[in-house]
């Protein structure tokens, strides 16, 4: 197992990144239709979320695909703007983020993205692609070299010097997928989202790249949020895990309690679900019903109702809150009555 160590600065202090209630709606579908009908479809991405993360903290965001993990990141980023609640970082409201300071956010805040061969330019060299962000900032040519280089090295490409001139189709998804890292990095962040960043990769490579996010999380003692829909990889890479299901937190933990004794019915689902072998791991066989989560029209009261084995009359008409149990937080009525 790996060792982890405990993080003191971090327990004791504020949060870098506090979330309160966020909600993000998309209306969908023909407008026209919507007015006939009296009432516009709505996607509820994310739907009242909560959480913070302190200084150089690492979270897993945890959940099947749909279930608002993207729309979160990209809320984080400031790419999307919260249709309620507020995101603070470092206590400054993001929604008043404008001008100057959503510059300096935009330096300290970078995403890394999904898929590699989308996120860069094709037909920029990896040169002028890791030039961008610094001419955005201004920084003289003479001193660009310098940090072109600093960044492909922090990313372990071998010889650099070799990448630089070429184009995203003559590199492989791996190489690419460091580059995108270098050029996230480049700005020297102190909060990255990464979005599910070795999905598109090959099998073979994703170990490297996982590997390399954890080291340069931990020597450059980045806040991080890794979004992923894998529990493997989850636990792999961060020490505190968020489960969402439909657009809302159902548990939040550190990786290994959670991984060792999920609580909620879905988390229970999920672990069940990947074989992590570990020997004082009860073998509960998968708990909840299959079925196709809608977001456009979830459950009323707790959304996992009509597919969980334990949903009672409460859970139809009351939204679970966070119960908090030891260092866990639960959303669900059987911890909270
Ligand atoms: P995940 O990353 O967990 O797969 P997403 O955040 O991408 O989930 O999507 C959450 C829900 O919001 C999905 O139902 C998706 O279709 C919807 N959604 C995401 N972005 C948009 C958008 N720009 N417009 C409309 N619906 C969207
Ligand atoms: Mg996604």
């Amino acid at each position: 197992m790996m060792h982890r160590p405990q993080n003191d600065e971090a327990t004791t202090q504020t949060p870098m990144i506090a979330i309160d209630n966020v909600r993000k709606h998309f209306t969908v579908g023909n407008p026209l239709m919507a007015a006939m009908r009296g009432s516009p479809t709505v996607v509820k991405a994310v739907d009242g979320v909560k959480f913070s993360l302190k200084k150089g903290e690492s979270v897993g965001l945890l959940g099947e695909s749909g279930c608002g993990k993207t729309t979160m990141g990209r809320l984080l980023l400031k790419l999307e703007e919260a249709t309620e609640g507020r995101i603070l970082f470092d206590g400054d409201d993001l929604a008043e983020c404008r001008g100057e300071d959503l510059k300096r956010y935009r330096t300290q805040a970078q995403m890394i993205f999904q898929n590699p061969f989308d996120a860069l330019n094709p037909r920029f060299t990896i040169a002028q692609s890791l030039a961008e962000p610094l001419n955005n900032i201004g920084m003289a040519k003479a001193e660009q070299a310098n940090a072109i280089q600093k960044a492909m090295e922090l990313v372990h490409l071998p010889n650099p010097e070799q990448f630089l001139d070429r184009f995203p189709h003559q590199m492989s998804g791996g190489q690419l997928q460091r580059v995108v890292m270098a050029r996230a990095l480049i700005l020297e962040p102190s909060f990255v989202v990464a979005d599910e960043p070795v999905s598109m990769l090959d099998v073979s490579v994703r170990a490297g790249i996982l590997n390399l996010f954890r080291e340069v999380r931990e020597n450059l003692g980045l806040t991080a949020i890794y979004i992923s829909h894998d529990l493997a990889l989850v636990r792999y890479v961060c020490e505190r895990t968020i489960v969402m299901y439909l657009g809302c937190i159902v548990e939040d933990g550190p990786t290994e309690d959670i991984v060792r004794e999920p609580m909620h019915p879905y988390t229970k689902a999920l672990v069940a679900a990947v074989p992590v072998p570990h020997p004082d791991q009860s073998h509960e066989t998968l708990p909840i019903k299959a079925g196709a989560p809608d977001a456009r029209n979830p459950p009323s009261g707790c959304r996992l109702r009509d597919r969980c084995p334990h949903a009672f009359a409460r859970c139809a008409t009351e939204e679970p809150k966070a119960t908090s149990v030891g260092n866990r937080k639960v959303h669900c009525h059987l911890f909270d009555q």
